[in-house]
């Protein structure tokens, strides 16, 4: 039996209650027991750790990133939506196992070195397993999935899918992990895949996770069956009937979604779309940096949130991959989702730094199946904590806490990240990751893919 342990610090948000001033949080067995006021007589005691002037909180939770990806950060610039991935499918399709590696491995670092206690990542090769895993983070791996053409039969897929998902489950156990399936989006997976990806989900009990509604290209593929998608199919001889309709809309005729689906974009969606994910009850991860970048637009957290008319809504914040970010940075993520929704509305009535705390924290958890274990510090949660330092010369003064995250904070104001407990990063260092080996392997591959990019 352990003794209780106890973090103090000048701010304790535990999301589900009012920020604590002078607060601490009881730890025991790596599960919250409470989080309060410092007693009064609250002298300093062997237990306890002062971490004086910074804000304690919930681990951040980042619902959709591509931790494989880390090594393409920066390569790809300026170009549209429909170049861009066509580049980056390019790019990855030179990458080998070790590459995929020391990739998820630095994305891990990243991520934990941010505060970032989970992650929905979505992964072709499976390496972000092994690195998520071994950095100590929580989370769902999403197997991806895809076949737009007939090269393989939808058997085959579904069998090579199988064996990974396998590989992934044992990989995952005795971990904070899960696994998932992500059959990518709907540009690059025929309707019969999504189908038979539907029924395997739910025969397995599998999350599943679908970039949707996110490009203008996307809708027009579905919609008419014209524009930039619907010409390189043209182009490589594969048949397509466009579904009409929206993109929502279309995979809920493929049975996609339900309770289990984590759905990433939302950019396009119509207010016909809300009716589907209100009675489906599909999560959403807003990834409104990524949207930005690759001039996509911005989504309307409105509609997202009108999408959730008789429940908490399950909306969480996506870095994306870093490929189309450039940073997994979630305080540099809230920053900007919340100024983008405010510029849009030429409002600020219906969006303060407190709820789009709650999105990158508990509206995470909720996205992700898990609020019933992390994303508040509330009695019998598992203690995923992180401390921010409030007294940096770009945090002081420290007026109210949530202000200070979303408008001041970033990613180097994180001092400690823990999960379950476990602490996983403190002081600039990592506790768990090795990252001497996987640079040197990461350096190699990114000089590789420079010259690529050069030839
Ligand atoms: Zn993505």
């Amino acid at each position: 039996m352990t003794e209780p342990l106890r973090l103090r610090a000048a701010w304790v948000l535990p999301i589900s209650s009012p920020p604590i001033e002078n607060g601490e949080i009881v730890l025991e067995e790596g599960k919250i027991v409470e989080a309060r006021p410092v007693p009064i007589d609250g002298a300093p005691v062997s237990d306890a750790r002062d971490f004086g002037e910074a804000i304690l909180m919930p681990g951040l939770v980042n619902v959709h990133t591509h931790l494989d990806l880390t090594l393409l950060r920066g390569l790809i610039e300026d170009r549209e939506f429909f170049a861009w991935i066509r580049e980056l499918v390019a790019c990855t399709e030179t990458l080998e196992e070790e590459d995929y590696l020391a990739s998820s491995t630095l994305g891990a670092a990243e991520a934990v070195a941010g505060g970032v206690t989970t992650i929905g990542d979505c992964t072709p090769s499976g390496a972000s397993m092994i690195a998520a895993k071994r950095a100590g983070l929580r989370g769902i791996i999403y197997q991806e999935v895809f076949g737009i053409d007939g090269r393989q039969s939808v058997e085959q897929i579904l069998s090579d899918l199988n064996y990974r998902v396998r590989a992934l489950t044992w990989q995952a156990s005795g971990t904070h992990l899960k696994v998932g399936v992500s059959p990518h989006a709907p540009y690059t997976v025929r309707p019969e895949l999504f189908r038979a990806v539907a029924k395997y989900a739910e025969e397995n009990s599998l999350p599943v996770c679908v970039h949707a509604a996110e490009s203008l290209a996307e809708s027009q593929l579905i919609r008419e069956g014209i524009g930039p998608f619907a010409e390189m199919f043209d182009r490589r001889g594969i048949a397509w009937k466009a579904p009409g309709g929206t993109p929502i809309a279309y995979l809920h005729a493929l049975g996609i979604l339900s309770e289990r689906t984590l759905l990433v974009h939302g950019v396009q969606l119509s207010a016909s779309d809300r009716t589907l994910i209100a009675q489906t009850g599909a999560a959403w991860a807003h990834c409104p940096k990524s949207n930005a970048k690759l001039g996509n637009g911005v989504a309307s957290l409105g509609l997202l949130q009108q999408c959730y008319p008789q429940s908490l809504p399950r909306i969480g914040l996506g870095s994306d991959s870093v490929a189309s970010n450039n940073t997994l940075d979630l305080f540099e993520e809230m920053r900007f989702a919340t100024l983008l929704q405010r510029g849009r509305r030429r409002s600020l009535e219906t969006l303060c730094a407190r709820e789009m705390v709650e999105m990158a924290t508990i509206g995470g958890a909720r996205a992700l199946g898990l609020e019933r274990k992390i994303g508040s510090l509330e009695a019998g949660k598992e203690a995923d904590i992180i401390a921010v330092r409030a007294d940096t010369p770009g945090m002081m003064p420290c007026y109210d806490p949530y202000n200070a995250l979303v408008f001041s904070a970033g990613a180097r104001d994180v001092v400690m990240t823990m999960v379950s407990g476990e602490v996983l990063y403190q002081d600039r260092v990592q506790v768990r990751l090795d990252l001497n080996e996987a640079r040197g392997r990461f350096l190699e591959a990114a000089r590789r893919l420079k010259r690529r990019s050069q030839a």
